[in-house]
């Protein structure tokens, strides 16, 4: 057979557009393996556990102008995670927080979004006992990305409630960060097919949980409220209970029933993908009167304001 007819006149057509360019990658830096490499390069064995089974764990912090926000709890939360997954890295805290910072100044990004991971990695022989895998760390700085976009920050989000469950607690510590997002995904579809921006999912007792890649709040007369089990502590969630106890703002870790969230005078989410984001519309209807509330834009203007705060944010080291 000729190379010609070998070749389909359409090498493959039930690849639509988006599939067709592998090295349409974000701009920006990735260390792996010992080395820093452009995104496009930064590859894993598909034998790698985290890859196979889900086996890893990571946090994400943020460049706002230039700084690190709040690094000091984001390596703690994935030291953490690392010790209880019982995986070890070459790197100690200052190794990270090094490596992160050369990503960061590498990529030249003054925001970004900056990812630290380790995963169980694999063993030389396919072993099936995980002792045997050698662990690997890796991170990487992208472009900063928000969970909202523009318009959603200013007007609030759609989200619907998915009857989807948070895996529960005792499945998973929810303080190991992980990418256990498989109930997450099909909460956002149900969220898409309703036509909303996001979802949030429930935990095991049928109570408001997390959403994909953010925690959830609510206000009542004045008084907040956030679920208080089976989530990920946010360092966002963390950073609002900071900001409310030096406002003199009550805020407090409960159930929050699917009720009690539609009933609220102000609802927002909390990411360090977006920090606090405001929602407007549950299930096709407006929280309240469906305009961000003044406690929601108070936390926002003081979330980003603190950013310039050297307590709470480090420079980054750029040559
Ligand atoms: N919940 C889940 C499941 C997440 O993945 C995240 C962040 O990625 C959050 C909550 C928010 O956490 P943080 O404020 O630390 O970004």
């Amino acid at each position: 057979m000729s190379q010609a007819a070998a070749t389909p006149a359409k090498p493959f057509p039930f690849l639509s557009g988006r599939h067709l360019d592998p090295h349409a990658y974000p701009d920006g830096v990735a260390f792996l393996d010992g080395q820093y490499l452009p995104m496009s390069q930064a590859k894993v064995s598909v034998l790698d556990w985290g890859f196979l089974h889900s086996d890893a764990t990571y946090d994400t912090v943020h460049v706002w102008d230039g700084r690190f926000f709040r690094l000091d709890l984001h390596l703690d939360r994935f030291f953490g995670g690392l010790e209880k997954l019982r995986m070890t890295t070459p790197f100690d805290r200052d190794g990270v927080a090094e490596i992160l910072h050369n990503c960061v100044a590498l990529s030249g990004h003054r925001a970004a979004y900056v990812e630290m991971l380790c995963t169980r990695g694999a063993s030389p022989t396919f072993s099936r006992d995980p002792r045997q895998a050698i662990n690997r760390f890796m991170a990487f700085a992208v472009p900063f990305g928000s969970v909202a976009n523009a318009g959603q920050l200013r007007n609030g989000l759609h989200v619907a409630i998915s009857d989807k469950v948070r895996i529960p607690p005792a499945s998973i510590d929810p303080s190991i960060k992980n990418y256990h997002w498989l109930d997450l995904v099909r909460g956002l579809y149900d969220a898409y097919d309703r036509g909303a921006d996001t979802a949030l999912i429930l935990d095991f007792n049928g109570n408001v949980a997390e959403g994909p890649g953010f925690n959830v709040f609510c206000v009542k007369d004045g008084k907040l409220s956030t679920p208080a089990v089976g989530v990920l502590p946010g360092i966002t969630r963390r950073t609002v209970f900071d900001l409310c106890a030096e406002a003199g703002l009550s805020a407090l870790a409960a159930d929050v029933s699917v009720a009690a969230l539609k009933a609220a005078d102000e609802v927002f989410i909390t990411s360090t993908a977006g920090g606090v984001m405001p929602v407007t519309t549950i299930d096709g209807a407006p929280v309240a009167d469906g305009k961000v509330g003044p406690i929601t834009e108070r936390l926002m203007a003081l979330y980003w304001k603190r950013h310039e705060d050297p307590a709470w944010s480090s420079a980054v080291r750029y040559p």
